[in-house]
């Protein structure tokens, strides 16, 4: 199977905005199995679609511990969020290290496709829901470091280009 190249924040192209999937077809499918092999091997909890520089609304999520619970959410969208909210950690398989509090919903509904093209509502609560959120914010081309003040977000910023950098000499010593 496929191992897809995750974009790293400050990537310009994390800030794109996905366009609906238009058919749910073989494409699709490899697409979705390439990305739940690349978020597995990465031991993340959610994917979208825009991390791996596809702009199409998709996302790929596994909150279980057994890590054997795939969700496939095509075209999603939050149809409900619960006025009551928490602030939890959050971590990003395209922030790598960094975790930092956001404020989000407790519980939301939403409603997608899934692979077969049937509409589905999923109500969720708990770490699914903030899962949800997050990965919904992706596809439209945020970020959650977006929610933090300036100043943390170019410390983060300043540290993540300097580990690329470091990386990349890393890589041709
Ligand atoms: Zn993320």
């Amino acid at each position: 199977m496929t191992q897809l190249t995750i974009l790293r924040y400050p990537d310009p192209r994390l800030h794109t905005v996905a366009k609906p999937v238009a058919a749910i077809d073989a494409r699709v499918r490899q697409l979705v199995d390439a990305m739940f092999q690349t978020m597995y091997d990465a031991e993340g909890i959610g994917l979208a679609a825009t991390q791996v520089d596809v702009h199409e609304r998709l996302l790929v999520i596994d909150v279980s511990e057994t890590r054997d619970q795939p969700l496939v959410l095509i075209n999603p969208e939050i149809v409900w969020a619960s006025a009551e909210t928490r602030i939890g950690d959050e971590g990003c398989l395209s922030v790598p290290g960094i975790y930092d509090g956001v404020e989000r919903s407790l519980s939301v509904k939403v409603e997608a496709l899934d692979l077969d093209g049937q509409r589905q509502v999923h109500a969720a609560e708990g770490m699914l829901a903030v899962c949800i959120q997050h990965e919904m914010d992706h596809l439209m081309g945020k970020v959650f470091v977006e929610y933090l003040s300036p100043l943390k977000r170019n410390r983060i910023k300043t540290k993540l280009v300097k580990q690329k950098k470091d990386e990349e000499r890393d890589a041709v010593r």
